[in-house]
């Protein structure tokens, strides 16, 4: 490790490669499981993350914006990659050129598309969004249904996928799963030659009649939580440590941190960390008189956060550490395998998500476990 890293982010590619093989597993023959590689992989980094998927064997991606679609075109020349958010205005060419495909959200979007292989004479293929109930991206219900009677008058158009997107695919008892999809088959009917995709993470979870013929789970392959109740069969991927600054003695009755809004309730020993907000661990994290905060882990115990999270250090409480157990310059793991990301989130008030597209850039990345997924 370099003697000037700050931390250390830890991402196992073979976890990766087996959480997607995992959840892949639980799809029917009919059924293909995706990939959403996203914001960077959630974080993660797109090349490492997208090699990995690919050699386990997935073949279908998704990601939010034309170009992260061109960054892994170039990582996967093979692959399907669909835009999640859209055709972007003026740019049709462009997605054709590279083979990726617009899930288109609007009708302005559909026009668009139907005039561009009109007159381009591109065959090209995208996708169209139908909302059933979340309310962001998509076509309603009346304007699918309006597609599919004039379909003849969008030619050469015709939608290679259907998608919708669950709202609460992460609560299996919320009402909305069951409307959402009950209105996501009415929807892949009007266009019966086209394959259809409506389960997340928490959706596959939710069970075989949420899976239809393709799923996009992200967050459970990076290996956080993708439902509140539904247990999620993943495995650790990405382990966040900082290095240990120093330790000082403090006596009962001082504060730390800014805006002094922590009290040490009896003489304490405080390790001072070298991760902040700045490097993605969020200031929610904190910890007042009146609030706890997240937790770090070294050596089987678990070190509170004690007073606010700064932007390059975060205070924990090592009282209960010998004081032989710390040196600084030591790594502390954030969260990892002693600390699952999703309790770090939770005392945080957020979830895993936010803290995996958070991590910051100057901490040194480690990529483990390059080929210990199956290969396709
Ligand atoms: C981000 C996203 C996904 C992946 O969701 P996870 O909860 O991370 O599995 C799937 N579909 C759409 C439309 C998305 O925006």
């Amino acid at each position: 490790m370099n003697p000037l890293s700050n931390g250390r982010i830890t991402i196992d590619l073979g976890a990766l490669a087996r959480n997607w093989q995992v959840l892949a597993a639980r799809h029917s023959a009919t059924s293909e499981c995706g990939a959403v590689v996203k914001a960077n992989a959630y974080g993660i980094g797109i090349k490492p993350a997208a090699e990995a998927l690919f050699a386990a064997g997935a073949r279908t991606f998704f990601v939010a914006t034309p170009d992260e679609g061109l960054e892994l075109r170039a990582i996967l020349p093979k692959a399907g990659i669909y835009i999640l958010n859209g055709l972007y205005r003026g740019s049709a060419s462009t997605y054709a050129e590279n083979a990726l495909r617009p899930v288109l959200g609007s009708l302005p979007e559909v026009r668009e598309w139907a005039d561009f292989l009109r007159s381009s004479g591109a065959k090209a293929d995208a996708g169209l969004h139908v909302c059933t109930g979340i309310n962001r991206l998509g076509l309603t219900l009346s304007e699918a249904e309006e597609i599919a009677e004039a379909i003849d008058e969008y030619r050469p158009f015709s939608p290679g996928l259907i998608i919708s997107h669950l709202a609460c695919a992460d609560d299996p008892d919320h009402p909305m799963n069951a409307l959402q999809r009950d209105r996501f088959r009415h929807v892949s009917r009007l266009f019966p030659a086209a394959r259809n995709s409506l389960a997340n993470s928490g959706g596959i979870l939710l069970g075989p009649d949420y899976h239809f013929a393709l799923t996009r789970p992200g967050i459970a392959l990076y290996g956080a939580k993708a439902s509140k109740t539904a247990e999620t069969p993943l495995e650790t991927v990405v382990t966040l440590e900082a290095r240990l600054l120093m330790v000082r003695m403090l006596k009962k009755g001082e504060t730390i941190g800014y805006g002094a809004r922590f009290t040490a309730p009896r003489d304490m020993r405080a390790g001072l960390v070298a991760i902040g907000y700045a490097d993605g661990f969020l200031r929610r994290s904190g910890s007042t008189d009146d609030r706890e905060g997240a937790c770090f882990h070294l050596s089987g115990k678990d070190l509170p956060v004690v007073g606010r999270v700064s932007m390059d250090q975060t205070v924990i409480d090592v009282t209960h550490v010998a004081e032989s157990e710390l040196t600084p310059g030591m790594m502390i793991e954030v969260f990892g395998p002693n600390m699952a990301i999703d309790r770090t989130a939770e005392r945080a008030d957020t979830i895993g998500y936010e803290f995996l597209t958070a991590l910051g850039r100057r901490f040194e990345r480690e990529y483990i476990g390059r080929s210990s997924g199956v290969q396709a």
